[in-house]
């Protein structure tokens, strides 16, 4: 038996959502992707594309990359693509922390991240989210020590939905060494209201140690194919290269995300209308009286503590296979109107038996 490595043992698999078997009639939110398949625009670019697939992609997707950089008014040497976004995370990890590093971020946050501290065997430090599900920017800033190379944000916040104010953000970064990373991930911004600039990339111009995240699995609807991107000052950009799996982005997908790009009024359409679904549900849930975290993506958090697994089974007789975090909450993608009736239903069977863990306005906390 080959010698693995121990600090590996330790760690948690990741955990995809659930994928429905065919035959029953369900909803899959537990994944937080689109209800909606790709535009007809962007089957077109993957179709005509297919023909081509003996090539490598082009490992620098160089017409992709002037399209992300104007987008973000910024140029092709800031912009570095991974498969996924969560590539572009482990990019910036492996490009600035090792052995005996720490990387600071919030927890409960996005899964990957302690998985891909460790792997590139830095230390995390996890800090822990205030009550109402957001980042604890001044715990976070306390957490930063000499060792501390890296600290990841992840606004709005997977699984909790809160999004840190750009002024928070501004000042966060302002008061943190100029020698650590602070990768701003934001996988969720298109769903975010009430911003008037990209709050990631107007840090980047000021602070070159500022490195944003964004992919095109969540609001472009592709995270079948893989492609997400970093943001970064050029000469971080291009240590973030040099570790980057090699033609991890295929051309499938960078056609595919070129393609989208250039149907921006078509996808903004389709995010209204998560964002409309979105509202309608937490209005609901409120004039119910639930008590949840201010969701600023395309899911919502219940956060069910002990009261967690009895309730998955309830949106489990609603039809709904939604993500299921032991003893600490439920994380409920917003798709389709009908998923939001069977959202609505499951919360009013939770509410009626009780498995709200005080959630509700007028209830107390378990002890
Ligand atoms: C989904 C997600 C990502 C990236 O997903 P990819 O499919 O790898 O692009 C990154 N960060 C967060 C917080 C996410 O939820």
């Amino acid at each position: 038996m080959i010698r693995l490595r121990p600090d590996l043992a330790a760690l948690p698999a990741y955990k995809q959502g659930r994928i429905p078997d065919t035959t029953e009639r369900v909803f899959k939110l537990s994944s937080n992707e689109s209800p909606h398949g790709p535009l007809p625009s962007v089957v077109d670019a993957i179709a005509a594309a297919a023909a081509e697939v003996n090539r490598y992609p082009e490992a620098a997707a160089s017409a992709l990359a002037d399209a992300v950089a104007q987008r973000h008014g910024l140029t092709p040497e800031h912009v570095v693509f991974g498969g996924g976004s969560v590539e572009s995370v482990s990019q910036v990890i492996r490009a600035v922390a090792g052995p005996g590093d720490e990387v600071v971020y919030a927890w409960r946050s996005f899964e990957a991240y302690p998985l891909l501290v460790v792997g590139a065997g830095a230390t995390p430090v996890p800090v822990p989210l205030t009550e109402d599900g957001r980042h604890d920017l001044s715990a976070l800033r306390a957490a930063i020590t000499d060792r501390t190379r890296l600290v990841i944000l992840c606004t709005p916040n997977n699984p909790t939905g809160p999004a840190i104010a750009p002024s928070e953000l501004a000042d966060f970064v302002a008061s943190i060494p100029d020698d650590v990373a602070v990768l701003i991930d934001e996988a969720y911004l298109h769903f975010q209201r009430g911003l008037d600039a990209d709050p990631g990339v107007a840090l980047l111009r000021r602070h070159p140690n500022v490195i944003v995240a964004h992919t095109f699995s969540k609001a472009h609807g592709l995270a079948g194919l893989r492609v997400g991107y970093a943001l970064a000052d050029p000469q971080v950009a291009e240590t973030l290269r040099k570790v980057a799996m090699p033609f991890a982005v295929t051309t499938l997908a960078q056609v595919a995300a070129l393609a989208s790009l250039a149907a921006q009024d078509e996808l903004d359409e389709r995010v209204r209308g998560i964002v409309a679904e979105r509202t309608r549900v937490t209005d609901a849930l409120a004039a119910d009286g639930w008590r949840l975290p201010d969701s600023q993506t395309n899911f919502i958090w219940f956060g069910l503590g002990e009261d967690t697994l009895a309730a998955n089974e309830v949106f489990a007789r609603h039809g709904l296979i939604v993500r299921a975090f032991p003893g600490e909450g439920l994380r409920v993608t917003i798709a389709e109107p009908e998923a939001s009736e069977a959202i609505l239903a499951a919360a009013a069977e939770l509410a009626a038996s009780g498995l709200t863990n005080g959630l509700r306005a007028g209830e107390r906390a378990q002890a």
